[in-house]
């Protein structure tokens, strides 16, 4: 029980929009020691139950998707008794050291009773870098409006929304999910300038050196070229970035206008559980390439294979510079609330990037297409 260690021996790592990282730095426990802990994170305005199926969803269903040997070793524990204390101890502690914009929107969720230990991918190598990579492909033109699709067409939409958040970068996904050593190392070139311009603050990289994070002012104490051109040789090797590519494009084959345009017909229904993620993924591997109709009666099935999209659109990746390993992190479960948020924002991201003339708009290359 993780109650049996104390709050102080977990350190902060990092978190995403679901979850929340710590290290073990305690005194030596076979159970705890070389682990992280993920805990589950709740909004401050809208404290909904936790999704109790998030963790089995990982283990269960991202096993059938990506061969394992890519994933992180993980196993439950139980908070145990005094959980809510314990949970609230180990918020306060971490409290000095998370981002302002997250502080701000959520926290621990302290009613959580179960957590997941993983293997500490960072804490157990001299060097290990997170990438964010993000889409890796443009959308199919068959289910775009004639409005959006001379423009999704032509720029990927990482590039768009860098442009909505005026945080421009040379830095394009479809260059690192290329397969094409140059513009691999383009795309790592231009993640390490963002890296070094925002200071960590567009989280597409980070760098971790014994465990710890270190900022882009610490940056003098690596290599650019060194890690680089490791990061080149293992990311070239490795079919990581092919798989997570090939299921984001195979996951979204309406892109979200098709998908919304059947949802306006049709009731979506609510969030699926474990075994309707088993039946979908079961159909989804007999053809991959192939998907049902985009008509309402299919509409269960696009949703389902829009959320699991969206989690490979979201995760990271861990590359170990010494042990040559890249593991997929990050892949919590979306809800399907976020549907009509994320049509709200494509047409945001769309409207201001029709705005930039045409000669100006970046052209990014899909190198499957
Ligand atoms: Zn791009």
């Amino acid at each position: 029980m993780l109650t049996d260690t104390l709050p102080t021996n977990w350190s902060y790592v990092s978190e995403g929009g679901e979850s929340i990282v710590f290290s073990y730095k305690g005194p030596d426990n076979p159970l705890y020691t070389g682990t992280v802990l993920r805990l589950r994170k709740c909004s401050l305005t809208n404290r909904n139950p936790p999704n109790a199926e998030a963790v089995v969803f990982h283990e269960e269903i991202m096993a059938r998707l990506i061969d394992p040997t890519f994933l992180p070793k993980i196993q439950h524990v139980h908070v145990g008794q005094g959980a809510e204390l314990w949970l609230n101890a180990l918020a306060a502690l971490c409290e000095p050291q998370r981002p302002l914009e997250r502080k701000r929107t959520d926290r621990i969720d302290s009613r959580c009773q179960n957590a997941a230990l993983a293997t500490d991918l960072v804490g157990c190598e001299a060097l290990t870098i997170e990438i964010k990579p993000k889409w890796g492909f443009l959308p199919s033109p068959t289910h775009l409006s004639e409005a959006t699709q001379p423009i999704k067409t032509r720029t990927c939409r990482f590039c768009m929304h860098s442009h909505l958040k005026a945080q421009p970068s040379s830095f394009c996904p479809l260059d690192l999910y290329s397969g094409e050593e140059c513009r691999i190392k383009k795309a790592l070139e231009g993640l390490w300038e963002v890296w070094l311009d925002s200071d960590g603050a567009i989280n597409n990289f980070r760098v971790f050196v014994h465990g710890k994070r270190i900022s882009s002012e610490e940056s003098s104490s690596i290599s650019k070229e060194a890690t680089i051109s490791a990061l080149l040789g293992i990311l070239t090797t490795s079919p990581v970035l092919r798989t997570l590519s090939r299921l984001q494009r195979t996951l979204d084959a309406l892109d979200i206008e098709g998908l919304a345009t059947l949802w306006n017909a049709a009731d979506v229904g609510g969030n699926p559980t474990v075994s309707e993620w088993h039946e979908f993924i079961t159909s989804y591997l007999s053809s991959p390439n192939a998907p049902p109709p985009a008509t309402p009666e299919h509409l269960r099935y696009h949703v389902l294979a829009y959320l699991l999209s969206a989690t490979f659109k979201d995760c990271s990746i861990i590359v170990g510079i010494a042990s040559r390993t890249v593991t997929v992190i990050d892949l919590a479960l979306k809800s399907i609330d976020r549907l009509s948020k994320w049509e709200q924002l494509d047409r945001e991201i769309l409207s201001a990037y029709a705005a930039v003339p045409v000669q100006d708009r970046k052209i990014c290359v899909d190198a499957a297409i």
